[in-house]
């Protein structure tokens, strides 16, 4: 391998290297799963403290082609931010800069139309309910929001999606819209969407046997989410595992 090709090199070359490629690895591996749409979605990571400064998806890239030092780097306080050449999708501006300028301990924040999380989203009932570990990992941890509004396209709308993330709520179930999770770091973030999606296709393919559901105690579940809490290594191990197949197989992601 030469100096060029050498992704520790082309990692030293870029500003927040690590972010970069750990945003890049989650969007190589959604697209795997096929949790993306065509070339819309995004998602962002803070960093600055005060989670003004954020990296996210350039406009109309889709995630398989996405590489570490294509992510924008973006003001949450530039109001100017929409008039660059290089402007972001503007839902993705509205979202992304309200969460993280409201809620600085979000360091990333992932927005997805994935295919189970979305369904689950447009049931008239759309609880996670309780029936197995991966749905018992959210209990408690989910907030609805009803009031789909059309496109996120101005400031209020992001201001109201942050106002509606709680303490302790991770997921922002989005009626007739999608999913949206916050985390304290993209290993997080990644893996709390990753479950959300698989605990979510767990309910819906429960309901599609048309048979009754198993749904366990709220205390039961309770501890369960407890539980799941103790496992943080779980999701950093999971992103490392997923930057090494990557490095294998397309190890472009990271320049
Ligand atoms: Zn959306």
């Amino acid at each position: 391998m030469t100096a060029r090709n050498s992704p520790t090199t082309a990692a030293r070359a870029l500003d927040h290297a690590s972010e970069r490629i750990d945003l890049a690895a989650a969007f190589r591996w959604f697209a795997r799963l096929g949790m993306h749409e065509s070339v819309a979605n995004h998602l962002s990571v803070a960093v600055s403290p005060d989670g003004s400064k954020f990296l996210v998806n350039p406009r109309g890239r889709h995630f398989a082609r996405l590489c570490a030092g294509d992510l924008l780097l973006l003001d949450a306080k530039d109001r100017s931010t929409l008039d660059r050449a290089d402007a972001p999708d503007p839902t993705a501006w509205y979202l992304h800069s309200a969460l993280h300028a409201r809620l600085p301990e979000a360091r990333c924040v992932m927005h997805l139309h994935s295919k189970y999380a979305t369904a689950l989203a447009c049931l008239e009932d759309s609880t996670l309910y309780p029936i197995d570990m991966n749905t018992m990992r959210f209990f408690g941890r989910v907030v609805l929001d009803r009031d789909f509004g059309g496109m996120a396209l101005s400031e209020h709308e992001g201001g109201r999606v942050a106002g509606l993330m709680g303490a302790g709520k991770t997921v922002l179930l989005m009626a007739n819209h999608g999913v949206l999770v916050i985390g304290p770091s993209v290993a997080a973030a990644f893996d709390e969407l990753y479950y959300f999606e698989r605990a979510a296709e767990t309910l819906l393919t429960c309901y599609a046997t048309g048979r009754e559901l198993r749904i366990v105690a709220d205390d039961l579940a309770a501890l369960t989410e407890r539980q799941w809490r103790d496992y943080g290594q779980l999701a950093i191990d999971h992103l490392d595992n997923i930057k090494a197949i990557l490095d294998a197989e397309e190890p472009s992601y990271r320049y």
